[in-house]
C-alpha cells in the first residue's frame, strides 16, 4: 500500500468499526514500517475518538463518514 491511499484509508477504518478485517491488517503492516504514517495514524485515531464522542448517535453514519474523509484529506497534507 502507498502512503496516500494508507492516510486515506486509516480514518475509515478507525471511523467504522465493521470496516476491520483485511484493510485494517493491511495498513497496520504498512504502519509498522512508515514512522511518518504511524505518527499519522494516532492522530487520526484521536481525532476520531474526539469525534465519536462529539457526534455519538447523532450524526447518521454517512454524515459522519463524510467528516471523517474530509479531515483526513485535510490531516493527509
Ligand atoms: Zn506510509
Amino acid at each position: 500500500m502507498k502512503c496516500k491511499q494508507v492516510k486515506e484509508e486509516f480514518v475509515l477504518v478507525y471511523g467504522e468499526d465493521q470496516d476491520g478485517g483485511q484493510l485494517r491488517v493491511a495498513i497496520q503492516q504498512h504502519v509498522t514500517d512508515c514512522p511518518d504514517c504511524a505518527a499519522q495514524a494516532e492522530h487520526t485515531r484521536r481525532f476520531v475518538t474526539l469525534v465519536r464522542e462529539h457526534c455519538r448517535r447523532e450524526a447518521p453514519s454517512g454524515l459522519r463518514r463524510r467528516i471523517l474523509t474530509i479531515l483526513s484529506r485535510r490531516l493527509g497534507r
